[in-house]
């Protein structure tokens, strides 16, 4: 599965809809319409969405690099 959930809150009602993103085939990065989902309780206006990737890094050390000169 390369989807990711993505948690995309409405400017007007502040409905958070959720999108699946595929990471594979992302939408273009700026300016994406969406549509405040009224089947799930939203308002169904329209509004422009901006997506921000971030990545996170995490570190592990490896085994006798410490012993290391
Ligand atoms: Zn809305």
């Amino acid at each position: 599965m390369s989807t990711v959930p993505v948690n995309i809150t409405c400017p007007y009602c502040e409905f958070i809809n959720t999108r699946h993103v595929d990471l594979k085939n992302m939408p273009s990065i700026h300016g994406e319409i969406c549509y405040c989902d009224c089947e799930d309780g939203g308002c169904d206006r329209r509004f422009v969405v901006d997506y921000k990737v971030k990545i996170e890094t995490e570190v592990r050390s490896i085994d006798g690099e410490k012993e290391k000169v």
